[in-house]
């Protein structure tokens, strides 16, 4: 790994501050994919760190573009095998180990995250509706929203 400035990855014009740096791997530093397509590998490296997952819409965010362009270069690292998505396993595993039992207002309880809430979805789980599953969960709408968003995690 080596510390690099943005300005050195020439997407100084895409992010604001531009005396912030990150680690970018030495592979990916001299390898010839579009440097928005880097920036954002580093940004889904560091939010791994975390146990965070970035959305399009965070992804577009942090490099000021629309959700469109974003796609293309998340497209872009998938295509290079440098990410993957998450799954639906893994994206169950991580939402019902939240562990919020007790905790919120309603008189319905989420069964993947136990929060309390005034309002549960019906999810089609594990097999999607529109691959014929008919097996499915009530869930809280946070739970459900973010179980339907793309998030992505470096391929290992
Ligand atoms: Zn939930
Ligand atoms: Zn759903």
């Amino acid at each position: 790994m080596i510390r690099t400035k943005l300005k050195r990855l020439k997407i100084d014009d895409v992010v604001n501050d531009n005396t912030e740096s990150f680690m970018i791997p030495r592979f990916l530093f001299e390898s010839k994919i579009n440097s928005s397509s880097k920036i954002i590998y580093c940004f889904i490296l560091e939010s791994g760190k975390n146990n965070t997952y970035l959305t399009i819409q965070d992804i577009s965010n942090l490099i000021n573009s629309n959700v469109n362009t974003a796609t293309k270069y998340i497209n872009e690292l998938i295509e290079q095998n440098l990410i993957r998505e998450l799954n639906d396993t893994e994206k169950y595993k991580i939402l019902s180990k939240k562990n919020l039992d007790n905790l919120g207002i309603g008189i319905n309880v989420c069964e993947w995250c136990h929060i309390k809430t005034t309002y549960l979805h019906k999810h089609h789980y594990p097999i999607k509706k529109s691959n014929g599953g008919i097996d499915t969960v009530n869930i809280c709408p946070i739970c459900h929203s973010e179980f339907h968003n793309r998030l992505f995690v470096i391929k290992e």
